[in-house]
């Protein structure tokens, strides 16, 4: 949180490029894109606000320690990692996904994930994992990916998955099937409450742009 500069932490790729957007409706414009960028400081069209490029899972620790005064986030890793700390006081409806378990085709989940039995989960959401079979009174063993959870029940590294589908084309590619939805994911926009309070006259016409043109957007 640098005195009077406004720092937003974003993701590449899905995020960043459905955030625009919702930047425009404030009227901020990043100066540079970050795919073809190697800058992880972009300017805007504000000499006083700026984007930093980070990781998805890193946005809300930047955004907690006040390295960044807001962020934009997916709920999965608000849940995976959790929230504290953090303000988030608005749905952006934008990213929008599935977290889903997911099989190859034609291996019998419904048998084999009764309560009481046990199963190897691939996954890069451990605690959102455990969370899913526990409820189920399934025993897990939980592989930790970082990428390409798809490739682990066809090399037999694991029983299932839990991964975002958005499509389903990656899934099909594979001859993967999904047979559980476990929760719906869109992305949040997140504040750290420090930030909120000193620069309120900053942010403040920020949430409300954003609020209005998700509005907006979900009624078309
Ligand atoms: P799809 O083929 O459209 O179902 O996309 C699935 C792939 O994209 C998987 O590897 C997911 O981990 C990833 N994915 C889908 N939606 C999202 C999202 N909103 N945020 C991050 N990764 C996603």
């Amino acid at each position: 949180m640098t005195n009077n500069i406004l720092t937003i932490a974003l993701s590449k790729g899905r995020i960043f490029d459905e955030t625009l957007p919702l930047l425009a409706s404030a009227n901020i414009t990043p100066l540079e894109n970050p795919e073809t960028s190697r800058k992880l400081i972009i300017p805007t069209n504000h000499d006083n606000i700026r984007v930093i490029i980070v990781r998805a899972s890193d946005v809300p620790v930047y955004v907690r320690y006040g390295a960044a005064d807001f962020g934009i986030a997916g709920k999965d890793v608000l849940i995976e990692h959790g929230d504290n700390g953090l303000y988030h006081p608005l749905d952006l409806k934008i990213a929008k996904c599935r977290m889903m378990v997911a099989v190859r085709k034609g291996f019998d989940y419904a048998s084999v994930s009764q309560a009481g039995s046990r199963l190897r989960i691939a996954t890069k959401y451990p605690n959102i994992a455990r969370d899913h079979f526990s409820q189920k009174g399934v025993h897990v063993d939980i592989i930790k990916l970082y990428g390409s959870m798809e490739l682990a029940p066809l090399v037999e590294l694991s029983d299932a998955i839990v991964d975002l589908v958005s499509t389903g084309n990656t899934l099909k590619a594979n001859n993967l099937e999904a047979v559980e939805h476990i929760c719906d994911i869109s992305s949040q926009l997140i504040i750290n409450k420090a930030s909120l309070k000193l620069k309120h006259l900053q942010i403040q016409p920020i949430i409300t742009n954003f609020t209005n043109a998700v509005e907006k957007n979900s009624q078309q």
